[in-house]
């Protein structure tokens, strides 16, 4: 029955959905690819702008040393700074260019941002601190006021540097220092880097046409301007507001607009696939009964039913899980004895039947059918990130809001006054670009910085053709510096638990030498070839899903190439990232880096 098109309660022609998604991708596909982004700098530099931050602030230089300088105080500094002050390490100092702590949660505050993944399993050290959330999927304001209790419980703020924007970071083979440069003149010593930058963080906007010659009001939605539309929208009740962009984001603050503003114009390329959401408040009952460990054991559990592994349990039980279970149990168990190819057709399915399943959900909810039919994504569910809303498509009933679909072309042109798709100006008071953040350009490009190694080796020019790290996390030629980043790194839906396996592991090796009197720890070339080379090769079904997919960030705009394969997830089994990392240093002496002891000259 599988092979039919048929699943139970669905029927499907599957030759007519392959190439209606090949057709849907082709007309999406520039050959410009990454490149049809400019970058925010120069004339665009303010787009970043830090609207919470005191403009006037200043403070004297430092040129001071700490053991550990952890640069970005969002989740992955927080936690790699709380597992560090868990094992004993004192000197810490956390530098970020905001003006507090929250990494994404500090930026990005538009009208109704939450966090998709099940708060109590994306929302780090619940248990360390004794929170449970207010609900299932908390919102924003929320998860910033956890990442300052976080900060407050491990005393992180003593030390920190914020509003202070990197300019370099050195090493100084002599005096076995890093040499931290930042804009208010500091020269910082560290005897140990980590690198928590975030992994998309620097805003992005589209290279069209006449963008600069817009006279209205505009700004991304990671700097909501909430001067201009007031704190709850209501200075946009006479606006004409436009949207570029429905992501993830959009898909958030487009209900919100919508009911806020006198018209709202959503401007749209490539429809997001938007399943049930299903928000509740936390069960006090709930709350009360949950016993030590709670936590790590049902993050554990979402990471093996949303990673390709199977549990008993689903305690989470949302739209994430249950459509991964889907998914890979038919790559699993019930197809032992199938060949690769029938697997794979197999999933192939379930997975249109997921997706008609999301197209159905449209039309049950739209009620103009021409608006319906363009609000359908036709491409394979893991191509974009998933996207969950409870009102975001019954926004789109609305007699103020318009979908402005430019089927798959994107806006075409911006004038001083409005916006132009398809050859019609639609005139707009408010402009908002929820166009997301860099993916694929340079790591100095995007933390805004360059790191100077080894012999004066840059980061760049380390990665200039291809990522190349131990374990996503260390770089031979940049002793005693730590990268969290996602290249190379353990796949997962729920970041957090990604960058908490990195920090425990960072923090690991960093009190292991400072106890040891370790000067240098540095990834071997062996070891790093050997992981390089692990990636790759386990990148294989991917890298073919990349080839089909709908242009996005996860494909490099349908550009993928063998340096994005180099810079993909290590695909494993779902904890074996974490457990590889728990391994290499279960002997004691860290595994995979040559280590020098003495004293500094
Ligand atoms: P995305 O990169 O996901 O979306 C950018 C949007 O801009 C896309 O819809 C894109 O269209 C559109 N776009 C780009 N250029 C043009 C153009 N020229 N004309 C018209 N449209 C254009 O950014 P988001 O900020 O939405 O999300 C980024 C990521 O952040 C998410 O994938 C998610 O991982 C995370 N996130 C998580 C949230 C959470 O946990 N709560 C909430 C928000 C974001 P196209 O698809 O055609 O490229």
């Amino acid at each position: 029955m599988l092979f039919r098109g048929k699943m139970p309660g669905v029927e499907f022609d599957v030759e007519a959905l392959r190439q209606k998604y090949a057709r849907e991708r082709e007309r999406r596909l520039r050959s410009d690819g990454i490149e049809q982004y400019v970058e925010i700098s120069g004339a665009f530099a303010g787009f970043a702008n830090d609207p919470w931050s005191d403009p006037d602030f200043t403070r004297a230089p430092l040129f001071d040393e700490v053991d550990v300088a952890i640069i970005g105080a969002g989740f992955g500094g927080l936690l790699t700074g709380a597992r560090l002050r868990e094992l004993g390490v004192q000197s810490v100092r956390l530098i970020d260019k905001a003006a507090d702590v929250g990494g994404t949660w500090y930026w990005n505050r538009y009208p109704g941002i939450a966090c998709d993944v099940e708060s109590y399993v994306y929302m780090p050290l619940l248990e360390e601190l004794g929170y449970v959330p207010t609900e299932k999927y908390a919102k924003g304001p929320e998860i910033l006021a956890h990442c300052k209790s976080i900060a407050e419980h491990y005393d992180l703020y003593r030390d920190i540097c914020l509003q202070t924007e990197v300019h370099e970071i050195r090493w100084d083979a002599e005096a076995l220092r890093w040499i931290i440069a930042t804009n208010h003149g500091d020269a910082i010593r560290a005897r140990f880097v980590a690198m928590a930058n975030g992994y998309l963080q620097k805003p992005k906007l589209p290279g069209i046409e006449g963008i600069m010659t817009f006279k209205g009001h505009t700004f991304h939605t990671s700097r909501w301007d909430y001067d201009y539309t007031g704190p709850d929208l209501e200075r946009l009740a006479d606006k004409r507001v436009g949207i570029i962009g429905t992501g993830a984001t959009a898909i958030q603050c487009v209900p919100h607009l919508a009911t806020a503003a006198k018209e709202l114009l959503v401007f749209q390329r490539t429809p997001s696939t938007v399943d049930v959401r299903g928000n509740r408040p936390t069960d006090p009952a709930w709350s009360e009964s949950l016993r030590n460990g709670w936590q790590s054991h049902r993050v554990e559990n979402f990471q093996l039913l949303t990673a390709g592994g199977e549990a008993e349990e689903d305690l989470v039980d949302d739209a994430w899980t249950s459509i991964v279970k889907k998914l890979f149990v038919m790559r699993q168990t019930r197809v032992e004895g199938m060949s690769d190819e029938e697997r794979l057709r197999a999933v192939e399915l379930a997975d249109f039947a997921k997706m008609e399943e999301i197209r159905a959900r449209v039309d049950s909810i739209v009620s103009d059918p021409a608006t319906a039919e363009a609000l359908k994504p036709w491409y394979g569910y893991f191509c974009k990130r998933p996207c969950f809303h409870d009102d975001y498509l019954q926004s789109f009933n609305r007699d103020n809001v318009t979908l402005v679909d430019t089927k798959g072309k994107g806006v075409e042109r911006i004038t001083s006054g409005g916006v132009v798709a398809d050859g019609t100006e639609y005139r707009i008071d408010c402009l908002i670009f929820a166009t997301g953040f860099e993916v694929g350009t340079d790591h100095s490009r995007r933390t805004g910085f360059e790191i100077v190694g080894r012999d004066e080796l840059t980061l760049t020019d380390k990665w200039r053709d291809g990522v190349q790290t131990l374990h996503g996390l260390a770089v031979h030629g940049f002793p005693n510096c730590f990268i969290l980043s996602i290249a190379q790194s353990g796949f997962t839906v729920n970041f957090p638990y990604l960058l908490d396996v990195q920090a425990r592991h960072t923090a690991e090796v960093i009190a292991w030498a400072l106890s040891h009197d370790a000067t240098e720890v540095e990834a071997t070339v062996e070891a790093e070839t050997n992981w390089v080379d692990t990636v790759i090769a386990r990148s294989a079904a991917s890298a073919d899903r990349a080839k089909s997919c709908t242009p996005g960030y996860y494909n490099r705009e349908g550009q993928a190439n063998a340096k994005t394969r180099q810079g993909s997830f290590f695909f494993g089994a779902p904890t074996e990232y974490a457990e590889i990392l728990e391994a290499s240093r279960a002997q004691g002496t860290p595994e995979g880096f040559r280590i020098r002891t003495g004293i500094p000259r």
